[in-house]
């Protein structure tokens, strides 16, 4: 799948390039312990600047998703998933992301667990369904 070409800055490369290590990380701050995506370095909770990366399961529950049946380009295959993930670490943490599975077995609700699908320095985040 193609990609747009993203601009890694010092807040957001922590969670593009975590998936290196076959991890999720997300920003999370030191004085609410609140976890907050997109990164950012100011907690959305409390303001602080005491904000760092920090290893979740990768494990969710998917609250949405959109089966996009367009090829946007020629060498695009579809149809593809399109999920919303709520994380098991504070389900308001929402990821945006590609759910590999077969579109008519997808459904609200499903547990999912994180992959990356790796594109020169990026690791994408891309959710399969798991066996609960
Ligand atoms: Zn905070």
């Amino acid at each position: 799948m193609s990609r747009i070409t993203l601009i890694l800055d010092a807040d957001t490369e922590g969670f593009w390039t975590a998936g290196r290590d076959g991890k999720l990380k997300i920003h999370r701050c030191n004085a609410c312990q609140r976890y907050s995506h997109p990164p950012r370095p100011i907690c959305a909770y409390c303001h602080s600047r005491d904000v760092y990366y920090a290893e979740v399961t990768g494990r969710g529950e998917l609250l949405s998703f959109t089966v996009n049946v367009q090829p946007w380009e020629p060498d695009l295959a579809v149809p593809y998933v399109i999920g919303v993930v709520g994380l098991d670490e504070d389900v308001d943490v929402h990821i945006t992301a590609n759910v590999s599975a077969d579109p008519d077995q997808v459904y609200i609700g499903m547990r999912v667990q994180v992959g990356f699908e790796r594109s020169g320095d990026i690791w994408y985040p891309q959710f399969r369904p798991v066996e609960t």
